[in-house]
């Protein structure tokens, strides 16, 4: 088994001070892309996930090469940050603002990146992106940024994924343009602090003191924030919350993951957790266990992630 996380990226959190708020690794995508090629392995959705490593070593190639010159294009400047500060929003606000003109870029390198290993669907779906009006193409972001359900066709429903790919990327390199102060704090939230987009997962980390500590992953930017153990992200509710642990094969491949129910608001949230299993990954943990929801969701509790390589609307 290869490692790829360092001990840094397990227990200290962005800027050495532990502000409750972690900003993503540099190697993000890379490191989702290991987890995800892992967990591959003998999984029933072995192609699927195959895949989706494919896209995450794309959007860190992406990354890589133009990552600084996005960030240079969209960082918020001083005034907007110490307002943002000052007010508890999101200085990268994901849902309410345009979505940044150099995000079509991002995009179609994207695309240039994963059309060779991608599937037959979003390989016709790929070729019509020239065609596509930049009009349309920022009404599709915009939907997928508010999570609406509404994509249109068939066409833009198979390019969803690689759209959503595509904004991680840029919302990743805005952030990474951050300092950690940057981001509002004595809040804990059901959202993300730096982009307002709602958690993919949630995951337990060790720290110093060898102490479980949760934070909540972002779908978007993947910062992560604290959040408490036992207490429902959505609704914070504290009362007879509840775990479900894998059944099945996923009780083999991925016993690190559980999701909290919450009887209050009916959803529930998983938890990857590090003292299980030191590899875990929010986001392609969250994909491995996709039968996690389904026992959840017939137990009578919704899936609260957001997962943007999944579209099912
Ligand atoms: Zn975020
Ligand atoms: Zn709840």
């Amino acid at each position: 088994m290869q490692k790829f996380l360092n001990s840094e990226e397990i227990v200290v959190p962005a800027g050495g001070e532990d502000t409750g708020k972690r900003l993503p690794s540099r190697r993000v995508f890379a490191a989702r892309a290991e987890r995800l090629r892992q967990l591959a392995k003998g999984h029933a959705m072995e192609d699927f996930l195959a895949f989706a490593a494919r896209l995450a070593d794309a959007q860190q190639n992406v990354l890589d090469r133009h990552g600084h010159a996005f960030q240079e294009k969209s960082r918020p400047d001083a005034a907007h940050l110490a307002r943002c500060r000052q007010h508890g929003i999101p200085p990268l606000d994901a849902q309410g603002g345009p979505v940044p003109a150099e995000w079509v870029d991002v995009l179609h390198a994207l695309a240039t990146e994963v059309v060779p290993h991608s599937p037959a669907g979003l390989q016709n779906a790929i070729a019509e992106l020239p065609d596509f009006p930049a009009e349309r193409l920022h009404a599709l972001a915009r939907a997928i940024l508010r999570a609406e359900e509404d994509l249109g066709n068939p066409v833009e429903l198979a390019l969803a994924p690689l759209i959503g790919a595509s904004l991680q990327v840029l919302w990743t390199a805005r952030a990474l343009a951050l300092q950690p102060c940057d981001i509002p704090a004595g809040f804990e939230g059901s959202l993300c602090p730096t982009c307002g987009s709602q958690p993919v997962a949630s995951i337990l980390r060790i720290d110093p003191a060898g102490q479980g500590v949760r934070y909540a992953t972002c779908s978007l930017c993947a910062c992560e924030w604290q959040v408490t153990r036992n207490k429902c992200v959505p609704c914070r509710n504290t009362c007879d919350i509840a775990y479900l642990s894998p059944a099945g094969e996923a009780a083999t491949l991925c016993p690190a993951v559980e999701a909290e129910t919450c009887p209050a608001c009916h959803r529930s949230l998983k938890i990857a957790s590090m003292e299980t299993d030191p590899l875990v990954d929010a986001f392609a943990d969250d994909l491995a266990t996709l039968a996690l929801d389904m026992q959840a969701d017939q137990a009578g509790f919704h899936r609260a992630g957001r997962n943007l390589f999944l579209f099912a609307p």
